[in-house]
């Protein structure tokens, strides 16, 4: 990623930015109390927001049900929202510099990976604008005579989208592109952590020309998510977040049967065979963990590694791990930049106890790196080896830059190992055998398999989880379906009148 300039940080002691929902086309202050939103580099509030309650939610949801059922968006064509969707997307790419130092301002995100995931959303955008105009019924040749029968893809209505503050922009893209392709409307309730970047993203589709309603973001924490959950107008949840809230938001959507989808956590394998490319190796273990501090629902939190080179491998790690520059995340040096709040720093902080209790050997890491004393909340990259697979360590999802390295001894192994967890988001595979990448990806139950690679996600690319990790799937164009329901139609092209006792004759 080549360095682009970004805006720099408001001087210190600038005051917070004061920012509205967006409802209906515009900032609305909401009536109650406020939120801030803070730097996790610098320690300063530089932003404030509604925390939102049933009021702000009534408002907008009433404000996306409107929009979805009259004037302009109600029946757009396929290729008024195509159009729409890349105008979306030409802004984005526009104020791309923008977006990425908000985000990295808001969770402490290096500005490498941020910016790449920024530029990734124009082309999420464009992709979906693509099928937008290619969601298809079929027609079916029924078994009965004289009949035409087909049937078409319609929008659900208005669509929750509740994200978390790791990826704030990207996992909203997951949802916002594909329920906008089909036609349905949005009322998005980001993380109380990253919200400033949320609302700035759609004011991006509002200038786009979508019309007011159709994107709406109120701001708040779980009390403002519980209360869109729970309105009877929103016909499907998209929730991206821990496994705890997707479990609350499942059975609530489900109490009054509305569709949810859930993206959740994970404790992803990471397994090296003997015959890897170890050089390749470390590198992908050490990103597969490390890269954005451990904060990603894909990280390779469980590094399995075959005896025989157990403990070269472990050498390695810990060298390689000692290079990684941690740093102020707006740098373009920087390679990982901080933990992104208080909270998550307490509980990443909670998990070396929790393993060193448990008798693993702390071999990396542990605690703030040495040297940070100012308010950045960084943690250092962090190995523990020795872990058994029954260990909190290895069970638990910390979500914060901690390697728990589990050893094996052959395939079955490795297989039993990596299934013995109640996840199953990623896993990765590091093996020069063929034979043995193609049985270990059949063999391992996960949504996703990298061979001698980790961490890639593409708009292309189905992602979703097995167990806690969470239900249906997001990106490729079949994603398009989740935001859809099936309408069947039946024509009798007039063969008569029938018998109105057999339906079947
Ligand atoms: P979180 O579950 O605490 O919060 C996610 C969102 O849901 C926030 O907007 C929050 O305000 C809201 N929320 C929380 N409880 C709620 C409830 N009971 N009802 C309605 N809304 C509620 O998650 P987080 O701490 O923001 O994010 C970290 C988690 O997200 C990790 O577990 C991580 O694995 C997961 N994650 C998953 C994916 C994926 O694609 N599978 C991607 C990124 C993050």
């Amino acid at each position: 990623m080549s360095a682009v300039e970004l805006p720099p940080r408001p001087a210190p002691g600038a005051k917070a930015e004061d920012c509205g929902n967006l409802v209906d086309g515009e900032r609305r202050p909401g009536a109650g109390a406020r939120l801030d939103v803070n730097d996790p580099f610098t320690g300063q509030t530089w932003a404030r927001v509604p925390d939102s309650g049933e009021a702000e939610v009534r408002e907008a949801v009433a404000s996306s049900r409107r929009a979805f059922l009259e004037g302009p968006w109600a029946g757009a064509l396929p290729a008024t929202r195509a159009k729409l969707l890349h105008r979306f997307a030409d802004l984005v790419e526009r104020h791309a510099a923008e977006l990425t130092q908000l985000q990295a301002r808001e969770n402490g995100k290096a500005v490498r990976e941020q910016h790449a995931q920024t530029l990734g959303l124009s082309a999420h955008l464009r992709f979906f604008a693509g099928v937008a105009e290619t969601i298809t019924g079929q027609t079916i040749p029924v078994s009965a005579r004289s009949t035409f029968h087909y049937t078409v893809r319609e929008p659900l209505g208005v669509v929750a989208a509740l994200t978390p503050w790791n990826s704030p922009l990207a996992l909203l893209m997951w949802k916002l592109a594909p329920a906008l392709a089909a036609g349905n409307t949005v009322v998005v309730k980001p993380s109380e952590v990253s919200p400033v970047s949320t609302l700035r993203l759609a004011e991006l589709a509002q200038e786009a020309g979508f019309p007011p309603g159709v994107v709406n973001v109120v701001t708040g924490g779980a009390e403002a998510g519980r209360q869109l959950v729970a309105h009877p107008d929103v016909a499907l949840v998209a929730f991206t977040g821990s496994t705890a809230a997707g479990r609350q938001i499942a059975a609530a959507a489900g109490g009054r049967l509305a569709r949810c989808t859930l993206e959740l956590g994970g404790k992803s394998p990471n397994i090296v065979f003997d015959d890897a490319d170890l050089d390749a190796a470390v590198e992908g273990v050490v990103g597969g963990i490390f890269a954005a501090a451990g904060q990603t629902c894909i990280a390779g939190s469980r590094v399995l590694v075959q005896a025989a080179i157990h403990d070269e491998l472990v050498e390695r790690l810990v060298r390689r791990t000692a290079r990684i520059r941690l740093g102020d995340p707006l740098s373009w040096d920087t390679e990982v930049g901080t933990i992104a709040s208080p909270a998550q720093l307490d509980k990443v902080r909670s998990y070396v106890d929790v393993a060193a209790s448990e008798g693993a050997e702390l071999v990396a890491g542990g605690g703030a790196p040495d040297g940070a004393d100012g308010p950045a909340l960084f943690f250092a990259p962090t190995i523990f080896t020795r872990v058994k697979p029954e260990m909190r360590i290895a069970r638990e999802e910390v979500f914060g830059p901690i390697a728990a390295v589990l050893p094996f001894d052959d395939e079955a192994d490795a297989v039993r190992i990596a299934n013995d967890t109640a996840f199953g988001l990623g896993a990765g595979v590091w093996t020069s055998d063929v034979g043995r990448a193609l049985r270990m990806a059949s063999s391992i139950r996960s949504g996703t398999v990298w061979i001698n690679t980790y961490r890639k996600t593409n708009y292309v690319s189905p992602f979703g989880g097995f167990g806690d990790s969470g239900i249906g799937r997001e990106n490729g164009a079949d994603a398009v379906h989740e935001f859809t329901a099936t309408k069947t139609v039946w024509i009798d092209t007039g063969s008569g009148i029938a018998d109105p006792f057999n339906p079947f004759a």
